[in-house]
């Protein structure tokens, strides 16, 4: 999830509906674009009643206004009460809004060995990342990082007994940044096919999930390209699929001619190296995003084995050099928009 980078700046703009959809019903497709809390959404339905889309547009409205308020990693709200609760170590019961995020992260914590650690709020924080500007640098100080990663706060450092939780290590601070917005997406897509939608792609800024078809033929999208405009290649969808892509490019600042972005290697409390963005495809967006996030911080090498514990079937990882890593499955799906193809790298079968 990339929060706070349009976010703030558009906070008092609450719910701004910039597409009508016209010629909507002449044409079977409509697309509309909400500007909800910071976050565009772009909704592509095929064949939906106007009561369809109105309920639609509120559902999502209300899914994104719930996570901005309780999700939040520094403004007050229940994430930075939890917070301020498991430094100290006492049971509590945790915000209802809370609690299943914290469930889904620790499994998903343990899937990727440890890369996708939504504990690392500190880290986080530390690197500057915990702002609605972006930092300038320069990076904090080698021993103050050190030192965090050496108190190694991870997800099974919480305690769950019904509806109260408890940290035994209170270095733990949740940041949800990696996956709360597939999380959302997916609550989003629950309700949708409650209100009889089914064949509908929801696609907030890259990260989307798609049901169902574009009439007769599936649904198509783009995946951007990490250096440079436009899209790098187009993949078609078909059934229930989430895409997700995690970039150095969403959110980073350059001092003296290095980036530092926002994905950090909980094992190093460093950017991680190696990668310039990891699209993943899964059924369910949470865990596509969670994965996206996880084979970042894996790297050209690792990803392989994370993505196969995290049962992810289609990876594609763009490397610092430009090459293209990717499953046997994902190459047959992936069509290249440039002229020029890039190199690819083939991985063994997922
Ligand atoms: P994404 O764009 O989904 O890869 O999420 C990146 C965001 O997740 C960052 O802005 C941080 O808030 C948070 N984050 C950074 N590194 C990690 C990590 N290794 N595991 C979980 N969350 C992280
Ligand atoms: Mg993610």
């Amino acid at each position: 999830m990339n929060l706070p980078g349009r976010h703030l700046l558009l906070l008092t703009l609450g719910l701004l509906l910039l597409t009508g959809c016209g010629a909507a019903r002449q044409t079977r497709i409509h697309h509309s674009q909400l500007l909800s809390f910071g976050t565009l959404v772009d909704i592509s339905l095929w064949d939906a009643s106007p009561e369809q889309i109105e309920n639609a547009e509120r559902i999502i409205h209300d899914e994104l206004h719930a996570m901005h308020h309780d999700w939040h990693a520094w403004q007050p709200g229940p994430l930075t009460e939890t917070n301020q609760q498991l430094r100290g170590g006492e049971w509590f019961v945790c915000p209802p809004a809370i609690l299943p995020l914290i469930v889904q992260a620790k499994q998903l914590y343990q899937r990727s060995g440890g890369l996708f650690n939504p504990a690392i709020g500190q880290l986080v924080a530390l690197w500057g990342f915990h702002s609605d500007t972006l930092p300038k640098g320069p990076p904090p100080p080698k021993e103050a990082i050190a030192s965090l990663v050496a108190r190694k706060p991870g997800m099974d450092a919480i305690v769950i007994d019904g509806q109260r939780i408890r940290s035994t290590n209170p270095a733990v601070q949740l940041d949800f940044g990696a996956f709360a917005k597939g999380y959302a997406v997916d609550r989003i897509i629950e309700k949708l096919i409650a209100n009889g939608i089914g064949n509908a792609i929801i696609n907030a800024g890259g990260d989307l999930r798609a049901i169902g078809r574009h009439g007769d033929r599936p649904w198509r999208i783009g995946i951007r390209n990490p250096r440079g405009p436009g899209v790098l290649a187009g993949i078609e969808l078909s059934g229930d699929e989430s895409v997700f892509t995690s970039g150095d490019y969403e959110r980073f600042f350059r001092y003296r001619g290095k980036r530092y972005h926002h994905i950090i290697d909980p094992r190093t409390g460093y950017p991680a190296r190696g990668v310039t963005s990891v699209t993943v495809i899964h059924d369910n967006a949470a865990t596509a995003d969670a994965a996206a996030t996880a084979l970042f911080v894996a790297g050209p090498e690792e990803w392989h084995p994370i993505a196969r514990r995290m049962g992810i079937k289609y990876v594609m990882v763009v490397d610092d050099k430009g090459r293209i890593h990717m499953n046997p499955a994902m190459a047959r799906r992936i069509q290249f928009e440039s002229e020029q193809k890039p190199e690819v790298v083939l991985s063994k079968p997922l």
